[in-house]
Formats: C-alpha cells, structure tokens, sequence
C-alpha cells in the first residue's frame, strides 16, 4: 500500500508558504490506518520500552493506537491546564512565539523506558519538549517513532540525541 497517496496534502494551511500533511484521510480509511500502525510497530518490535507518551493532540491518536497494539500503556502530554493532577511544565520556542506542554508528575517512573510518538516530526520542537518532560521525572527515552518526517526543518538535528524511527520522508 502507499501510504503517502492515503494523505492529503492542503497548500498554504494555516498560512501562506506552509504545506499542511491531513492525515484524517488515512485515519478514516481503516485499511491504512491499520497498516501505519502495524509497521509502526514493526519498527520498534525489537525495542526494549514500557510505555508510550504522546502529545496533544494527534499524537494521542498514533500513540494510543500503537500503545494498544503493543499492549502498553499510554502517556499524554497535554497543552497548559488540561491535565487535572499535579503536572510538571516546559516553554519551548517556536519560530514566532513559544508554547507550554505538560505531563502528569505521577505518570512517569523514575528508571521507566519510553517510546515517544507523534504524527509527524517537522522542527522537533514538540517531541524534544515532551522528551525533556520524561526526562526530568527520571524515564528514558529509548525512542521516538513517527508516521511522518518533513525533512528539511531541522526535526532530525532537535531530536539527535534520540533514535528516530518513521515510515514516510516527504
Ligand atoms: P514540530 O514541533 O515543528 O516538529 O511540529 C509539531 C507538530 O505540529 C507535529 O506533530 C504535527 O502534528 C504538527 N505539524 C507541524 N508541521 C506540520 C505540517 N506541515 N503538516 C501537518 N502537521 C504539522
């Protein structure tokens, strides 16, 4: 299956000069979504993880999906006041302005092995951060492993202290 021809891809959204990857038309058909996560997983099979963390807020769709079929559970990082218990926080910077990203404090134990996943990898400023998160509760991220890489924005350079696992390079 082509997995690339199941995206849509949607000129100048949310503005001018940016290409925006749709990834609802492979979400909605179920032979490719299955097929994104079976080989998502078959690229991390031989990986030693217990748990998956992934971002608001496709990351929770991919994440969970493969949390599951892996049978293991699954962590979200949430935008700022979203989670109801006691959560750490971490400001990145974007290109105009920064953003804020939070996790649980009880959801990672010190000494835990993580899988980060998210849609799609493109500056690397959303995984690095989350990474940073798992981090800082004592986990270790012994992966990051996405649908898609947008190559050229710099994601592979933000995440080099990590092993990158994808299916598709647009
Ligand atoms: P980044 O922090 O720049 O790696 O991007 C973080 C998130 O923004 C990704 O996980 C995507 O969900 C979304 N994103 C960034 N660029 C695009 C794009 N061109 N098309 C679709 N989603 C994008």
């Amino acid at each position: 299956m082509n997995l690339e021809e199941k995206l849509r891809k949607i000129p100048d959204f949310p503005e001018a000069g940016i290409t925006f990857i749709d990834i609802t038309t492979v979400l909605k058909d179920p032979d490719a979504f299955e097929e994104v996560i079976r080989q998502m997983l078959e690229q991390v099979k031989d990986l030693d993880f217990d748990i998956i963390v992934g971002s608001e807020s496709r990351g929770f769709i991919f994440g969970a999906a493969l949390a599951f079929a892996a049978h293991k559970g699954f962590v979200p990082v949430r935008k700022p006041n979203k989670l109801p218990a006691e959560t750490l926080s971490i400001d990145y910077d974007l290109e105009y302005g920064s953003n804020t990203l939070e996790i649980h404090r009880d959801a990672i134990k010190p000494g835990q092995k993580v899988l980060l996943v998210d849609d799609l990898l493109a500056t690397g400023g959303t995984a690095n951060a989350s990474c940073k998160l798992v981090e800082e509760l004592g986990g270790e991220i012994v992966g990051t492993s996405f649908f898609i890489e947008l190559s050229g924005l710099g994601g592979r350079e933000a995440l080099k202290d990590y092993e990158i696992y994808r299916l598709l390079e647009i």
